[in-house]
């Protein structure tokens, strides 16, 4: 088994214990670029036995170096994450771009700024938190003294997803770090490469061996079900499909282990013929078709005032059909390609359902002549109108560059229209009426409302999906409150 300090030989490898290592069973997959269908790396999947090695490597950093360090010094280091992030800036950038072929444009002002953020984030609240102190008469006249002692949770297992893969592991790392656990990491089999390539950061910091693991592969019957169901794991935090959360829990189940689970959405947008027309469609262009439709937060049904319908289609229409389609380095690359052939398929499935169910297609529907990038997982943006609100198309996650426009006549009917979802993760309302925005955002059914904007992020505040979008928050003191366990001391006196 090779254990280099660096991953060097760019495979992505698993990171157990501070050395770089391929899996011990030998299995391993291609990571496959979805702008070309070329082989950009080896992955090397991580057995069950590895997958104990990470877990009990974590288990021993809890008990050793990482465990009985100074707050000071801990969050020292997790702020020094940051700079090593940002000294291996192009780094990060390269690996993210070439797994997800997302433009390098959008990955440089989000995806990579951003996952470095989230360290210094969580250190600067861990730095300014206070336990609490209740006093308490007793009976005898002496009273009692309580106060609050706030420990790490332990051993944190963090699956990821695809689709922002730096950003959202490190939204869930850069907190348990600064909280004073242990991690370890299954980044999606679409991205193994920015997860692993932090193992060098954390190495070149001096992040204790075993703080920070990495183990590669997919979820059932590989790295995603070893994780979850070991029982050396404390907790398990997992961004992705309800679907896949639905057995997370089952297997989180065993041992009582507390979940926090950032899950799909289907998320709407209710413009009001009182909106300002170019805000709403400047941030609705943005909010279905960014990172090519591909993020949780994405709008996919769009609810517009009647009189206003004709004209929002149109400038929506015309927005669409100015994205540009191409290679992710380009500077005018405005949309890049779905993350793999499997999920283009998925969402062409829908397009043609779309069709056959009667839908105007008002732009898109196929896939771009790409010429040399053919073999590449490119999908046109795509505007519908005309479904019925029951459609699988207005019902389901699609996940892509997508979205259906609905009229509507009232403000209640409007509500109740995007309400009704089994989802419940963000929503944007498009109005220049204060009271009305303020009558409407409270009334959904979301875990995020946005008033005129979409994805905008202040990282203190409660992050997560009502109904089936999720359980529990992140963000601030409301990560704290998943990655720390509280006690209370009593003390008679
Ligand atoms: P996914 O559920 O298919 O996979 C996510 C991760 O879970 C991957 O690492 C995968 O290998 C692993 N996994 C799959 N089955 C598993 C199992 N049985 N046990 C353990 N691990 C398992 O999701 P995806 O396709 O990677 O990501 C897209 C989905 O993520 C969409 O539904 C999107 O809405 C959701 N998402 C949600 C948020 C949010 O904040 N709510 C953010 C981003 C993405």
């Amino acid at each position: 088994m090779a254990s280099p300090e660096k991953s060097d030989n760019h495979d992505a490898m698993n990171f157990v214990n501070g050395e770089y290592r391929i899996g011990k069973s030998g299995k391993k997959f291609n990571n496959i670029s979805p702008v070309n269908g070329s082989l950009i790396s080896i992955v090397h999947e991580a057995s069950e036995d590895d997958v104990d090695d990470a877990v009990k490597a974590a288990r021993a950093a809890l008990t050793g170096s990482w465990g009985t360090m100074q707050l000071a010094e801990r969050l020292k280091l997790v702020t020094a994450i940051v700079g090593g992030i940002q000294a291996r800036f192009n780094d990060f950038l390269d690996a993210e771009v070439a797994d997800t072929g997302k433009p390098v444009s959008l990955a440089s002002h989000l995806d990579i700024p951003r996952g470095a953020a989230n360290f210094e984030v969580f250190a600067d609240m861990m730095k300014n938190h206070h336990d609490e102190c209740f006093r308490m008469p007793t009976p005898d006249g002496t009273g009692a003294l309580n106060y609050t002692v706030t420990k790490p949770k332990g051993v944190i297992g963090i699956i990821c997803p695809w689709n922002l893969p730096l950003l959202l592991m490190t939204w869930k790392a850069g907190p348990a770090l600064a909280c004073g656990n242990t991690v370890v990491v299954k980044p999606s089999e679409e991205t193994p490469s920015t997860a692993a390539l932090l193992g060098e950061v954390m190495n070149d910091v001096g992040v204790p061996p075993g703080v920070y693991n990495v183990v590669q592969g997919m979820g059932p019957g590989s790295a995603g079900e070893f994780l979850t169901k070991h029982p050396g794991v404390d907790a398990i935090t997992f961004t992705g499909e309800t679907r896949t959360g639905e057995a997370i829990l089952q297997n989180a189940a065993v041992g009582v282990r507390d979940v926090s689970f950032e899950l799909g959405g289907k998320n709407p947008a209710i413009v009001f013929a009182d909106c300002d027309m170019d805000k709403a469609i400047e941030g609705t262009i943005r909010s279905a078709f960014a990172n090519c439709g591909q993020v949780c937060l994405g709008t996919e049904r769009i609810y517009v005032e009647r009189p206003i319908f004709e004209k929002f289609v149109g400038r929506l229409k015309a927005g669409a059909e100015d994205l540009i389609c191409g290679a992710p380095e380009d500077s005018t690359t405005s949309l890049g390609p779905l993350i793999s052939k499997e999920h283009q398929a998925k969402v062409l499935s829908y397009y043609a359902l779309a069709k056959k169910e009667g839908a105007t297609v008002v732009t898109g529907g196929g896939v771009p002549e790409m010429n040399e990038m053919n073999e590449g997982a490119w999908i046109e943006p795509t505007i519908w109108t005309g479904l019925s609100e029951n459609s699988a198309v207005l019902r389901e996650e699609i996940f892509g560059p997508c979205c259906h426009i609905t009229p509507f006549d009232t403000e209640e009917e409007a509500i109740s229209m995007a309400n009704d979802t089994p989802y419940g993760l963000a929503c944007s309302i498009w109005t220049e009426d204060l009271t009305r925005a303020h009558r409407v955002g409270p009334q959904m059914a979301v875990g995020i409302c946005w008033i005129n904007s979409w994805f905008l992020r202040d990282l203190r505040t409660p992050f997560g999906g009502s109904k089936q979008s999720g359980i529990g928050r992140e963000g601030g003191t409301y990560s704290m409150e998943f990655y720390t366990e509280l006690s209370n001391v009593c003390v008679k006196l």
